[in-house]
């Protein structure tokens, strides 16, 4: 555990030294709080943020407001560009998401992409709590690349990290923790997007659960898809355990292959989803004209 301290605080530093500014996506899940404990305690200079996307269950809230009890290390909050969500629910209601996997996207570019568009702008760095073992076609990233699709340094300090490892030092170092996880929810996104599973239940069955398990994903990630089956298999065998244990890993599975996060989205796919919002909403807006 030591070695992977030492290395995840290696790569931390070096986002500090070779890419100023550098920033922190803290997403409040389990990896990025070890992130967020790792970079108060070793007094590293990385600005710290979260999305709010206004939908956040009351667990995060609590998360978020511990965390700024807990470090001294300021978490900036980003929200949604608020013109961008009120046209997207005047086309498709509070609720719109559960209409069609095209309107799911459109919400979260708008409440988690936009914000996370603003968030990167000028840094030289970011730092995410991605791992290699979340998804096989994760095997190929690195600790630092360059993320073409937003135009930054994007660095990886718990790549080598287990999802064992993560609560061992969430435990070792009595790290605040998104109490959600301990009641088998999958995912620290947004509340009406997730509910909780049950052991041995199918890993995507808690996150968007209302749509075809093919289009569980935001449209960046397709590739990974070709993974399920084998986290399927980890997480199986993963329920079995003890219901903490469990909890914890049916909470990685928020990252499994076809469920990526929308903060990982190419600008393609999102340029795709903001021109797919205006289109919809000409469209409404000619309906409407042609029934008066
Ligand atoms: S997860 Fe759900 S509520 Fe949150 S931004 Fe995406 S569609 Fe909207």
């Amino acid at each position: 555990m030591k070695q992977k301290i030492d290395q995840a605080v290696a790569v931390l530093q070096q986002a500090v030294r070779d890419f100023p500014p550098a920033c922190f996506a803290n997403s409040l899940g389990a990896e990025d709080m070890v992130l967020t404990d790792l970079i108060a305690r070793h007094g590293l200079d990385i600005g710290m943020f979260s999305l709010d996307t206004g939908r956040l269950p009351q667990q995060t809230y609590d998360l978020m407001q511990e965390v700024r009890g807990h470090y001294a290390v300021p978490l900036q909050v980003y929200f949604p560009d608020s013109a961008l969500v009120e046209e997207y629910v005047a086309q498709h209601g509070i609720n719109g998401f559960y209409g069609s996997v095209e309107n799911r996207k459109g919400c979260c570019f708008a409440r988690k992409v936009e914000p996370l568009r603003r968030a990167l702008a000028g840094k030289g760095a970011w730092v995410t709590g991605m791992r290699r073992e979340q998804a096989v076609t994760r095997g190929t990233l690195q600790f630092s690349s360059f993320d073409t699709d937003n135009g930054l340094q994007k660095l990886n300090p718990l790549l080598d990290w287990s999802n064992r490892d993560v609560w061992a030092y969430i435990r070792e170092y009595d790290v605040p923790y998104n109490k959600l996880h301990d009641q088998f929810y999958p995912s620290l996104g947004c509340a009406p997007c997730t509910r909780s599973v049950t052991p041995g239940e199918d890993i995507r069955a808690g996150r968007w659960w209302w749509e075809n398990p093919e289009n569980k994903e935001c449209g960046l990630h397709a590739s990974h898809s070709s993974g399920t089956s084998r986290e399927a298999r980890v997480f199986g065998v993963s329920a079995q355990g003890n219901v903490g244990s469990a909890a914890h890993d049916v909470g990685r599975s928020q990252n499994l292959p076809g469920k990526e996060c929308s903060l990982h989205v190419s600008s393609t796919s999102l340029e795709a989803s903001r021109i797919r919002i205006r289109e919809i909403s000409v469209q409404v807006h000619d309906a409407q004209k042609a029934i008066a």
